[in-house]
């Protein structure tokens, strides 16, 4: 088996939090559709006093922008930027900065601190506000190990996301196999076995070399012409951690770059899963606590705030599909309150509706807000407080939709058992 990725700096429900927001900064606009939205991306180890003579000199050409409005508009979110400039920290990845007008009288300013070092210096005014390098850094960063080897040759490779990197292509010198005839045929024929032998050892060397100590690899797919009758992987050579992380083994026709790429291919489901590995590992403990009824798993929204609230939670389990927000709404005419739920995406399509909207009770459009929620949110801050980690699940695996369509999108793994009397 495969060490799970401890390295992760960020949790899961860190990142899913970060997704959300982007999400929703993609859908501003500005104001009157000009380009005064602000994006400002700053690379670690820049000085933050540097920025602020950048933009004030910006702020300097601001005022010749044609259009008055949108003149204005520019000039108003560079002040923002810059007055707070002096609270802010740039630590070891940078910052991502978005500020502007998305209504007449609404701007908004976003810090944002990256998940990864931000690696280029960006400045631009826009209609909307430029999340991609944001986004490159929430996409899945495994690196895998992708190997052709035969008797003829063998390709070492390297798959990041969608990026491939060719490492070495080694020309093997085991003569190929042709008719001699008699008896020495057969010593010919023990001769090339065991310059063959010889290659796959020095291969399994070389594999250990690339993918432990040079390129080191989450997981390694290895590929071949009849790769799977071949001894290679049982080569003594190859270190038992390098055989560990082997998740597949593909017969693949061709050699070298073509061989590669015949490999990834075939490999792409293997390799899709394994992004998911560390989801389906926790998926599992709770179902195997479930079958064995342990009573250390519980779901469902009521019973795992029950559980969360008496400090009993080890790791709670949340269905990316949930993400609702919990808003209590209260009427201005005849003072009843009542509760609300919409999910992320149409919160501001709801918040558009509110003086539209009429009062359950009284019939009037004085409804206002009087508490928001996020339920992502609201549970994380609650297991924070109890020593509970929080792990986001997505449902693009089997397991993951599991949990949202059986166990109502929440589930919780216990540290001990809570007894009900
Ligand atoms: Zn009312």
């Amino acid at each position: 088996m495969v060490k799970e990725d401890k390295e992760e700096k960020r949790s899961s429900v860190e990142l899913y939090m970060l997704r959300q927001s982007i999400k929703r900064l993609e859908q501003k606009r500005s104001f009157n559709m000009s380009t005064s939205l602000v994006t400002l991306y700053i690379p670690p180890k820049t000085r933050l006093s540097d920025i602020t003579n950048q933009l004030r000199d910006e702020l300097g050409t601001a005022t010749n922008i044609k259009d008055r409005a949108t003149g204005k508009a520019v000039a108003s979110a560079l002040q923002s930027i810059i007055s707070r400039m002096k609270n802010v920290i740039n630590g070891e990845n940078g910052l991502v900065i978005y500020c502007g007008m998305t209504g007449l009288n609404n701007m908004e300013y976003h810090l944002i601190v990256p998940p990864e070092p931000v690696g280029i210096k960006l400045y631009m005014c826009d209609s909307t506000f430029h999340t991609d390098h944001l986004k490159e850094m929430l996409e899945p960063k495994k690196k895998y190990g992708l190997m052709i080897v035969s008797r003829g040759g063998a390709t070492f490779a390297t798959l990041t996301g969608t990026t491939l990197n060719i490492i070495k292509n080694e020309d093997s010198y085991v003569p190929k196999k042709h008719k001699m005839g008699g008896q020495s045929q057969r010593r010919f024929e023990r001769l090339v076995e065991e310059a063959a032998t010889r290659w796959y050892n020095k291969m399994g060397e070389m594999m250990n070399q690339i993918y432990l100590e040079d390129y080191p690899v989450e997981a390694i797919v290895v590929g071949g012409p009849a790769i799977s009758n071949s001894q290679y992987l049982e080569s003594k050579s190859i270190d038992y951690r390098i055989k560990e992380k082997v998740i597949g083994i593909y017969d693949v026709g061709y050699t070298e770059y073509a061989g590669i790429k015949e490999l990834m291919g075939q490999a792409q489901d293997k390799l899709a899963d394994f992004e998911l590995i560390h989801e389906r590992k926790l998926m599992n403990r709770f179902l195997e606590h479930l079958g064995k009824d342990t009573g250390l798993v519980t779901y469902g929204e009521k019973a795992v705030r029950d559980v969360l609230e008496k400090g009993a939670v080890d790791i709670v389990l949340i269905s990316e599909q949930v993400d609702k927000v919990n808003i209590t709404l209260k009427c201005n005419d005849c003072n009843h309150s009542y509760a609300e739920t919409t999910i992320k995406s149409k919160y501001d399509a709801f918040i558009k509706n509110l003086s539209d909207m009429k009062c359950p009770k009284c019939g009037e459009t004085r409804v206002e807000i009087k508490n928001e929620n996020d339920f992502v949110e609201e549970i994380n801050e609650i297991a924070k407080s109890s020593g509970a980690t929080v792990e986001m699940i997505s449902p693009s695996h089997e397991d993951g939709a599991i949990l949202y369509n059986t166990f109502g999108g929440i589930a919780a793994i216990l540290r001990y058992k809570v007894f009900e009397y």
